[in-house]
């Protein structure tokens, strides 16, 4: 019933995080509804970005110049590096603009299920980036799940025998958040992360 050149369409948007063959048909169908504001604009869009969009040589960041704009910013404290996971984390922490330092972007966590290694992610470049010397102090700032957090411990271990400071972010209750609201795991974490209040 329906054509070859829609049901590849159909295929290819259900590939998409949070997409499945249901969203990925209504999505289609949007698109053909309306050919000139959005199917055009998004063909042009995806054109413009698979030609203009580099991931960046020393970070791992997505911009349209290699080295990025937060690497070639001098102005950004050259020796405080944070790692993220993914470039969503990375926006995440300058919108909130609490870090004024350079980044490094894993492009995932390691998963020993998912047959994902250390050299399958942006690891042997970050250990070579921080032996150089310039870095003192490394903020792991992966996610809070079980991969985010084995991935931190094998960081924190690779990293052991430079002379840098190696930090992660504090886990625990949430600011606003109220106790009886949140789940056993956050508890214990923010128990086991207690800090000094005097
Ligand atoms: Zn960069």
């Amino acid at each position: 019933m329906i054509t070859e050149d829609l049901e590849r369409l159909i295929a290819l948007l259900a590939k998409l995080p949070g997409f499945g063959p249901r969203s990925a048909t209504r999505a289609t169908l949007s698109l053909i509804k309306q050919r000139e504001k959005l199917m055009y604009p998004l063909f042009v869009a995806l054109d413009h970005a698979l030609r203009a969009i580099k991931t960046c040589s020393i970070c791992g960041n997505f911009d349209t110049t290699d080295p990025c704009k937060l690497c070639q910013d001098s102005g950004r404290d050259q020796a405080t590096l944070c790692i993220v996971e993914d470039v969503a984390d990375l926006w995440a922490l300058e919108k909130a603009a609490v870090f004024s330092g350079i980044y490094h972007i894993l492009g995932g966590t390691l998963s020993a299920l998912d047959g994902i290694g250390p050299d399958d992610l942006n690891i042997p470049r970050l250990v070579e980036r921080v032996g150089n010397g310039q870095i003192k102090e490394v903020i792991i700032a992966t996610n809070a799940t079980v991969e985010g957090q084995s991935t931190a411990h094998y960081i924190a271990d690779r990293l052991r025998k430079t002379n840098v400071s190696i930090s992660g972010l504090a886990l625990g209750v949430p600011v606003g958040g109220e106790l009886n609201y949140l789940d056993e795991g956050t508890l214990s974490a923010a128990l086991r992360s207690r800090r000094l209040i005097s």
